[in-house]
């Protein structure tokens, strides 16, 4: 996926603000924060959203889920807490096709969503 923005922060193509890279996901700080701390953990390979999964991903969607707890414990969010969203098309306000797991704290979150 070569015009993807994402793709790009993931292959250090534009810059990002960078928080965790492995071989599995990149972890960066949302452009444009919806709380204190918003990081947002994405997949290297390129999926284009939940939909798109296929069981050989499980374990691909799990790392995202252990590496945000493990940035939510060095961004000090963990105790407090914090909430992990995946947004997938139109109705799940989706913006950005290049799957992305939402980290966000620092602040009680709304609840309901929606
Ligand atoms: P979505 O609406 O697809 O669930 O979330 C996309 C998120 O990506 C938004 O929160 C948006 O602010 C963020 N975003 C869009 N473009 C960029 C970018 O170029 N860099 C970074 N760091 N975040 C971006
Ligand atoms: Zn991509």
């Amino acid at each position: 996926m070569t015009d993807c923005i994402f793709c790009k922060i993931v292959k250090g193509e534009i810059s990002g603000n960078i928080v965790h890279r492995d071989e599995q996901v990149t972890a960066f700080r949302d452009i444009n924060p919806s709380a204190p701390t918003h990081i947002l953990i994405v997949p290297n390979k390129h999926v284009d959203s939940v939909n798109m999964l296929i069981a050989d991903d499980e374990p691909l969607i799990g790392h995202m889920f252990t590496t945000a707890k493990n940035i939510a414990a060095q961004e000090g969010i963990a105790e407090s807490g914090y909430r992990l969203i995946m947004n997938t098309n139109a109705d799940g306000g989706q913006t950005v096709f290049h799957i992305h797991l939402h980290l966000l704290g620092g602040a009680p979150m709304k609840y309901p969503m929606g």
